[in-house]
């Protein structure tokens, strides 16, 4: 008698929409390289059945906040100490300036994107912040997310590990919010590792972070960063953590599965790039873990040449897309053009549209606050009727 392989067995429950156990996941692993389209096949398969024949995108604006940061992530050229060439942090009338550009460009989504806590490691910051007449990085991004929600945009603030008292302060005015957990494992963070000199990238309080937006339920983006030093079984154990925190709130909104690409002038940057194969395989392995209802996104200027076989992953989403504002994080890969996109996914099958940085599910009362309700529904009106023309 054939003795079916746990690898074969748990892909197999998987394809008929069963919840995988852990003991599931990771025999998913032992499943050899040569069976990675079996594997896209069946994520692919149930990213349609819950999502249809749509892939989204959120057009947005992305705001650098600040880029000052007190963590050196080793692959990081986003991030500057005072006085470096291109230290920056935008001014109020700034922020009020390219939201209002954003908005008349059909953009929705604000997002504020900053380094990590500058004002414990930078005096002078702290005067700055003072001087906007905020007491803190959090605050200023709160009237961050005041000024762009006036504009007319919905913030989704990504503004580092936050406090539960931050994240409530700032839940009123975002529709929803992020934090990338990148990966579950410590292990990153040990010597000469890519968190070595990152505080801010501890696991353990990125969770603890994910777990508090779900007790003050907040729609909540994170994910993995693929390529970085990890294993496949630490990327599997990132996931499980991710849908153990889901499980208990109902709250992650979307997971990104985001490649690393090296960047020049950076500790890492003769590193190799994230390998696809690895990166396909991480996007079918959550489509599977995380279940067929989840959003998952992967960015699509990371993986200029690859947007088929994304698809064929099991993505539904591609994330925010910017008709004006670079990727200052990844300032390398500029966005696709929105034309190109939609012809590769209509080449596929798909229809590609746009979103609010809030999926529908969560535009209620019990996950929302007024007036951001409000707004987040107006402008879901407009959409349709737009989609509808
Ligand atoms: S990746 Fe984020 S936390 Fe790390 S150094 Fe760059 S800005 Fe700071």
């Amino acid at each position: 008698m054939r003795v079916s392989h746990p690898a074969d067995i748990a892909l197999g429950k998987a394809a008929a929409g069963h919840r995988l156990s852990a003991e599931d996941a990771y025999a998913l692993s032992t499943l050899p390289a040569c069976k990675l389209d079996h594997l896209c096949a069946a994520s692919a398969q149930l990213r349609t059945q819950a999502h249809g024949r749509t892939l989204t995108y959120s057009p947005k604006v992305f705001l650098p906040v600040t880029n000052l940061c007190r963590d050196r992530c080793t692959y990081c050229t986003f991030r500057r100490d005072p006085n470096d060439a291109g230290e920056w942090t935008m001014s109020p009338e700034e922020i009020s300036e390219w939201s209002r550009r954003g908005r008349s460009l059909g953009c929705i989504e604000a997002l504020m994107c900053l380094g990590d806590r500058p004002e414990v490691a930078f005096r002078g910051f702290k005067e700055l912040l003072e001087s906007y007449g905020a007491d803190s990085t959090a605050d200023y991004v709160r009237i961050a997310c005041e000024i762009s929600l006036a504009e007319g945009l919905l913030p989704h603030s990504n503004a580092g590990l936050l406090s539960q008292d931050e994240m409530a302060m700032l839940r009123p005015l975002n529709v929803s919010m992020g934090l990338m957990l990148e990966n579950i494992s410590p292990r990153l963070r040990d010597k000469g590792m890519p968190h070595q000199y990152a505080p801010d990238k501890d696991p353990a309080r990125r969770m603890q972070m994910i777990d508090d937006a779900g007790e003050l339920r907040i729609p909540f983006t994170t994910g993995l960063l693929v390529g970085i030093g990890e294993n496949e079984a630490e990327r599997i154990a990132s996931l499980l953590a991710i849908r153990r925190s889901h499980e208990r709130h109902g709250h992650i909104q979307e997971v990104i599965i985001q490649n690393f690409r090296a960047k020049p002038g950076t500790p890492m940057g003769s590193d190799p790039d994230a390998e696809e194969a690895v990166m396909l395989r991480t996007i079918a392995l959550a489509r599977l873990i995380l279940g067929a209802e989840m959003n998952l996104q992967a960015p699509p200027n990371l993986s200029p040449n690859a947007h088929v076989r994304l698809i064929r992953a099991g993505i539904n989403d591609w994330g925010g897309i910017s008709p004006l504002t670079s990727d200052y994080v990844n300032p390398e890969a500029p966005w696709p053009h929105l034309d190109a996109l939609r012809r590769t996914c209509e080449d596929e099958g798909f229809t590609l549209a746009p979103r609010l940085p809030v999926y529908d599910a969560y535009l209620t009362e019990s996950w929302q606050d007024e007036p951001v309700l409000s707004v987040a529904r107006t402008i879901r009106d407009h959409l349709d009727g737009a989609m509808a023309v």
